[in-house]
C-alpha cells in the first residue's frame, strides 16, 4: 500500500468511503481530447464575447452576494426549455453533478436507497455513497436496453427512494423510449420513488427523440436534469439544472448551501443563452460527426450503438486496451468504459474524427 493511502487510512474517515476511489477519468494533455464527451466545438467568437461583457458587468457587484435565487437565469432557462414550464419549476447548480448530489441530499440519505442501471453515469454511485445513500444496482438485457417492463419490475421489487434513468445514457449513448419513464413513475407509487430523467445529452437526439419533461405535469415525483456542459459548450462553466414540479424545487433549498450560484457563473449562463443560436448551429454539426463515425466504425465491423448523445460506444474489439494505447499513441484520447471489447468516443471536429478513425482504422489493420 502506498505511504499516502496509509496515512488516508489513519484518519477518522466515514467507514462507509473506506476503500473509494475518486472520479477518476484521466485529465492527460493530448491534442485530441475525445474521452469526457465535452462540446469539441469550442465557444463560438459570439458567445465568448457576449460572456466577457456580462461577466465584466458582474465584477462591479462582486462585493455583494448574488441573488440566492437566480430568477433571471431560471426564467431564462424556462423559455429555453419551453413545455409552460414557470420559474417556480427550474432549479439550478454548478453543474448537473450538483443538481443531483442536492436530490440525493433531500431524498436519500442514510436508510434509503438510490437505483441504477449499469452500465451508466459514473458518478451516481459516488454521489449516493457521498450522501450516505444505498446505491441498487438494477439490470439491462444483454445489449443494454432497459424495457419499460423490466424496469417498472425492478422498482417494484426495490421500492427505491430515488431511481436514476439515463436518456441518453452514458457511456451507451442510446435514449430510452417515454414508455419507460411513464411505467417507472407509475411502478414508484407504492414507495413514492424519486424519479430522476438525466438528460445531460439531450440536445444531441435525433428528431422524433421525445424528452421527459413533457411528461412533467401531473408528476410530482418526476425530476428532468440538464446541463450546459454539453450542447452549450460550458463545461468549464458549471451550470446544470433541473426542471420539476415547484415542490421538489423547495425541497432543494433546504439543503442547498446558500449563494451556491456564483454572479459571475449566473453571467455567464445568462449570456449563453442569449446567444444560442450560434451554439445549436454547433450541435448540428456534432451530431454530424456522431452520425459519420457510427457510420464508419459499422463499416469497419465493429458494432457502434445507436447514439442519442454526443459519443459513440462500440464494441467488436479483440483488444479495446491496445486499441486505447495506440490511439493514445497518436495523440487521441477516448474512454475505456472498463466494458471488455469496447470504447466510447466524444465526437470531434471534423478533423478531430477523422484522425480518431484514420488511427483506429490502421489498428484494426495490424490484428491482420
Ligand atoms: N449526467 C451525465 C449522464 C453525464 O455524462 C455528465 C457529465 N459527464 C453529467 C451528468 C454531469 O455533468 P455536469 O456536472 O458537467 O453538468
Amino acid at each position: 500500500m502506498d505511504e499516502r493511502l496509509e496515512r488516508l487510512n489513519r484518519l477518522p474517515l466515514r467507514e462507509d468511503l473506506r476503500g473509494l476511489h475518486p472520479y477518476g477519468a484521466p485529465q492527460l494533455d493530448v491534442p485530441i481530447q475525445l474521452n469526457v464527451n465535452e462540446n469539441t466545438h469550442g465557444v463560438p467568437q459570439d458567445v465568448q464575447d457576449a460572456i466577457v461583457e456580462a461577466v465584466r458587468g458582474a465584477a462591479a457587484g462582486l462585493n455583494r452576494y448574488p441573488d440566492r435565487e437566480f430568477t433571471e437565469l431560471r426564467a431564462s432557462l424556462a423559455d429555453y426549455l419551453g413545455h409552460g414550464l414557470t420559474v417556480e419549476q427550474l432549479w439550478a447548480a454548478n453543474g448537473s453533478n450538483e443538481v443531483l448530489q442536492q436530490v440525493l441530499q433531500a431524498f436519500g440519505g442514510p436508510g434509503r436507497s438510490a437505483l441504477g442501471f449499469p452500465p451508466t453515469y459514473s458518478m451516481y454511485p459516488l454521489l449516493a455513497s457521498g450522501t450516505g445513500t444505498a446505491y441498487l444496482k438494477g439490470i439491462r438485457a444483454e445489449d443494454y436496453g432497459l424495457s419499460a417492463e423490466s424496469a417498472a419490475q425492478q422498482v417494484r421489487e426495490l421500492a427505491p427512494s430515488i431511481v436514476f434513468l439515463c436518456s441518453p445514457n452514458n457511456p451507451t449513448g442510446t435514449a430510452l423510449g417515454l414508455d419507460v419513464v411513464e411505467a417507472v413513475y407509475e411502478a414508484g407509487e407504492a414507495s413514492q420513488t424519486i424519479v430522476i430523467v438525466d438528460e445531460a445529452y439531450a440536445e444531441f437526439a435525433h428528431l422524433g427523440t421525445e424528452s421527459a419533461l413533457a411528461l412533467l405535469p401531473g408528476r410530482p415525483r418526476l425530476i428532468v436534469t440538464r446541463t450546459m456542459s454539453k450542447a452549450f459548450a460550458l463545461a468549464g462553466a458549471r451550470l446544470g439544472y433541473l426542471a420539476a414540479a415547484p415542490e421538489i424545487v423547495d425541497a432543494l433549498r433546504l439543503v442547498r448551501l446558500p449563494y451556491h450560484l456564483s454572479a459571475v457563473t449566473q453571467a455567464t449562463a445568462l449570456a449563453a443563452l442569449h446567444h444560442r443560436a450560434s451554439l445549436m448551429a454547433e450541435v448540428e454539426e456534432i451530431k454530424h460527426q456522431r452520425d459519420r463515425i457510427v457510420k464508419e466504425l459499422d463499416r469497419m465491423g465493429l458494432r457502434p450503438a445507436a447514439s442519442d448523445s454526443n459519443f459513440v460506444f462500440f464494441t467488436g474489439l479483440r483488444d479495446a486496451q491496445r486499441i486505447w494505447r495506440g490511439l493514445l499513441e497518436a495523440g487521441v484520447i477516448v474512454r475505456d468504459v472498463g466494458i471488455p471489447g469496447s470504447l466510447r468516443v466524444t465526437a470531434g471536429t471534423e478533423s478531430e474524427t477523422t484522425a480518431f478513425l484514420t488511427r483506429l482504422e490502421e489498428l484494426l489493420s495490424q490484428e491482420g
